[in-house]
């Protein structure tokens, strides 16, 4: 597929192509460009220009054309969905949710765009009393949103959605394993009626051309999800021209089971909640920290249940668990496992690749010292164990880590489980089921290395504007 630049579908200027493959299969599905220096700027220069057009546009007028985008998405559902599928070994019944809720975030931010309303001041302060100062929230300009692999509709469309919305223009730097989804998403909201240059896509890999957007004194902001060490460096290099960087980052989300839990919800949780999208969900559980006294039935509970798991192909109604996104993302899982055995965690089941990007879903009985119980993010579909015995030791334990995504507390006592969250570390807790959870009006985000700022439609539309203040001086004469 061609980038969109300027209103254009092109390729690379020097011709430069990336491949893109089925990750499920490894077949060959097409190519992308890798966008040169002078692509990339021409880009820039025509948001600078789009983001005139469109910041002037009445909110109706850009609410109507996002409106008719989203309905447009809705009437390809299914085929976006298996393009998804195909592009990332997503299983079917993750993909088509994702289309859809794509379009949902669209429609959420156009209803809300309508609604943002700025605010007349009192006179409050002596000698203002003749004065009227109100407030407009505007457009920041341009705004740059860069995006990771795992869920390459939904997460981008928070991003621009919410950026055009506020009568912003867009770049977007989709990752660069899987971006044929969200190109295709993009090439509706142009047939919609987004201007060519109000909303463009460019695609090459983002430790060589990132920096030539976040470093641009002509973007304005940065929207950023993706790893914590990808969001320091663009925070670092976005900081040098002062632009807005808002950043979702990594994590490594702690789900507590206690002794008291219902039993079988919380196996499901853990082994569901793990093994969706194979294990790539940022808000997923990843540390397992369950009661000693029921440890090793809540071991036995769910080695059964990931036997149950029907494996198949990505495009198939009944498969639930389908690829990692690449091979060489399957071999940083093993090694993240075998690393784990090593630190003293004992295999329980799986350890091992199924294929070059299927790995078996695994379980690890894991001392509460290894990295994987701290600060080492694993990306697949890895279930290390923590033992504990004290509410106190389950919220040192969750709280050990640099990140501080979300979490899951499962347990009938509910006072117990305001508490425990009240004390954990984290921009979302989950009670009674694992925190791979997202409310699409929820301020989502992270503490600590997880992230600056949150993000969701009742919080992001107003963040991607300026608030301007008009003063009108000694008006009431
Ligand atoms: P990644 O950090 O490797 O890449 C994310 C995006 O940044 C990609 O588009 C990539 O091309 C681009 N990029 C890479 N280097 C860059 C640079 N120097 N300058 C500018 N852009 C650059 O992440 P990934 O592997 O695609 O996604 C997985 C990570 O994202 C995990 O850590 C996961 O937890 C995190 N994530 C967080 C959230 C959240 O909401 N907090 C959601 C999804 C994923």
């Amino acid at each position: 597929m061609k980038m969109f630049i300027n209103g254009q579908r092109r390729d690379a200027s020097d011709g430069r192509t990336i491949d893109v493959l089925n990750s499920a299969t490894l077949e060959f599905i097409d190519t992308i460009p890798f966008a040169t220096k002078a692509d990339i700027e021409e880009a820039i220069a025509a948001a600078k220009e789009g983001a005139k057009i469109w910041g002037s546009m009445a909110c109706h007028e850009r609410s109507a054309i996002l409106f008719k985008a989203a309905d447009m998405i809705d009437a390809r559902r299914e085929e976006l969905a298996r393009s998804l599928s195909t592009e990332m070994g997503k299983i079917i019944s993750e993909a088509r949710p994702e289309i859809r809720v794509a379009a949902q975030i669209i429609r959420g931010y156009a209803e809300k765009a309508n609604h943002l309303y700025g605010e007349t001041l009192t006179d409050y302060q002596v000698g203002t009393e003749k004065d009227i100062v109100f407030t407009r929230h505007e457009p920041l300009g341009v705004v740059a949103c860069i995006t990771p692999f795992n869920y390459p509709v939904e997460l981008c469309s928070q991003k621009y959605a919410a950026a055009l919305a506020a009568g912003n223009a867009v770049i977007i730097k989709p990752a660069t394993d899987n971006p044929l989804t969200i190109m295709k998403v993009i090439e509706i909201l142009w047939q919609a009626g987004v201007p060519g240059n109000v909303l463009q896509l460019i695609t090459g890999s983002g430790s060589e051309i990132g920096d030539i957007l976040t470093a641009s004194p002509d973007i304005n902001a940065i929207a950023l999800t993706g790893s914590t060490e990808v969001g320091l460096h663009v925070a670092e290099v976005g900081a040098r021209t002062l632009k807005k960087v808002f950043l979702e980052l990594g994590g490594n989300d702690p789900y507590i089971v206690f002794d008291d839990a219902d039993f079988e919800l919380a196996v499901t949780g853990a082994v569901r909640g793990r093994c969706q999208n194979a294990g790539q969900t940022c808000c997923s559980p990843k540390r397992f920290l369950v009661q000693n006294s029921i440890k090793d039935a809540f071991i036995k509970r769910a080695i059964e249940q990931i036997e149950a798991l029907v494996h198949g192909s990505p495009l198939d109604d009944a498969t639930e668990f389908g690829s990692l996104i690449s091979e060489k993302a399957c071999k940083k899982v093993d090694e993240q496992v075998k690393l784990t055995i090593a630190q003293g965690g004992r295999l329980i089941c799986g350890g091992k690749p199924i294929s070059a990007t299927y790995y078996e879903p695994t379980i690890i009985d894991t001392p509460a010292d290894a990295d994987i119980s701290k600060d080492m993010e694993c990306f697949g579909p890895v279930l290390p164990i923590i033992g504990f015995d004290t509410e106190e030791e389950a919220i040192a334990i969750s709280n050990q880590t640099m990140y501080g995504l979300q979490a899951g507390v499962i347990t009938k006592d509910m006072n117990k489980a305001l508490r425990v969250a009240s004390k954990l570390e984290c921009g979302g807790v989950v009670i009674n089921q694992s925190g791979n959870y997202r409310h699409l009006d929820q301020a989502f985000g992270g503490w600590k290395m997880s992230g600056v700022g949150r993000e969701g439609v009742s919080i992001t539309l107003e963040e991607m504007t300026q608030v301007k203040s008009y003063v009108l001086r000694n008006i009431l004469q």
